[in-house]
């Protein structure tokens, strides 16, 4: 019950002119982010993605990081059966980017931005015992050599790089880029104008370099739904995501976290998600899977 004589007057120490700075840029921030608020045509979801990124810039970035990743890791040769397997599930998912967006769009109402269309898709398998793989901006794709394992086949190959292609597609790294733009607003550092090395190592981790900044969790979901329409719309089989990421549940016990594991601490309502989007998976599979592409559908 002893009272601080002193304690009364603690938190009121703001001067006249700190609050009106604080109050200002407070004002700023808001601003900004109202006008840079927009809906993305593919989730149908509110996001807030700074104007001034365009993929482009993105793209520049993604690449630059890409550069450097292969200059660190070393790209298995391009004609070993595991590289063939994993460009071919790639090449099946790109080619069915521009229906599915346009689908998924549709679903809201709106048009689908194929931001797609400014990509250089490249793809290499990187020799390292991560259970990991990212897509850039700009759609420059890496998988470790590490998931191979644990995929153990094509169709949960797919609903990996799936996940991760939808990442790239639904801007998730200019979202981020956003978010630290207001967090610099925050901490008053001053107008941020164009990319230094930070915000490039920053877009490099959100993508799933390295594990500083893991992608939100909404933004998980929204990978998971979008990469399961692009799998089956690809032919392969949308179930073995289940068994997948209860594989990924168990490989990720250990001291290495995935990329697409490190924002659900409970992997069940990821199962759970993905079990109820299945419907709707099969429904994409029946409208977009034609042709002779169903080789990959057995395990
Ligand atoms: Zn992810």
């Amino acid at each position: 019950m002893r009272q601080d004589p002193t304690g009364t007057r603690r938190g009121f120490g703001f001067g006249g002119l700190r609050l009106w700075v604080l109050v200002l840029f407070a004002a700023y921030a808001g601003y900004y982010w109202f006008s840079n608020r927009t809906t993305d045509a593919l989730t149908g979801e509110k996001v807030v993605i700074d104007k001034n990124i365009s993929p482009q810039d993105e793209k520049a970035l993604g690449l630059q990081a890409y550069q450097e990743i292969l200059t660190q890791e070393q790209p298995l040769d391009p004609n070993s059966q595991i590289a063939q397997q994993v460009h071919e599930v790639a090449q099946r998912l790109i080619a069915k980017v521009p229906e599915v967006e346009d689908a998924l769009a549709s679903e809201h109402g709106m048009q689908a931005p194929h931001v797609e269309k400014s990509f250089d898709w490249a793809v290499n398998v990187l020799q390292s015992d991560q259970v990991n793989a990212f897509c850039l901006p700009g759609g420059k794709i890496a998988v470790y050599t590490g998931l191979v394992p644990v995929a153990q086949n094509a169709d949960a190959m797919a609903v990996v790089l799936g996940h991760e292609i939808s990442h790239a597609l639904l801007r998730h790294g200019a979202q981020r880029l956003t978010e630290q733009k207001l967090e610099q607003i925050g901490q008053m550092a001053g107008a941020a104008s164009g990319m230094d090395q930070n915000q490039m190592q920053a877009v490099m981790a959100v993508y799933g370099y390295g594990h500083a900044l893991p992608y939100a969790r909404k933004q998980e979901t929204q990978a998971d739904e979008m990469g399961l329409m692009l799998a089956a719309a690809a032919c392969y089989n949308p179930r073995e995501a289940i068994p997948l990421w209860q594989r990924m549940t168990e490989a990720s016990g250990g001291s290495g976290q995935p990329e697409f594991a490190s924002t659900h601490p409970n992997p069940g309502t990821r199962i759970q998600n993905l079990q109820a989007l299945m419907p709707k998976a099969l429904d994409y599979q029946s409208r977009f899977c034609k042709g002779a592409g169903s080789a990959a559908a057995a395990p």
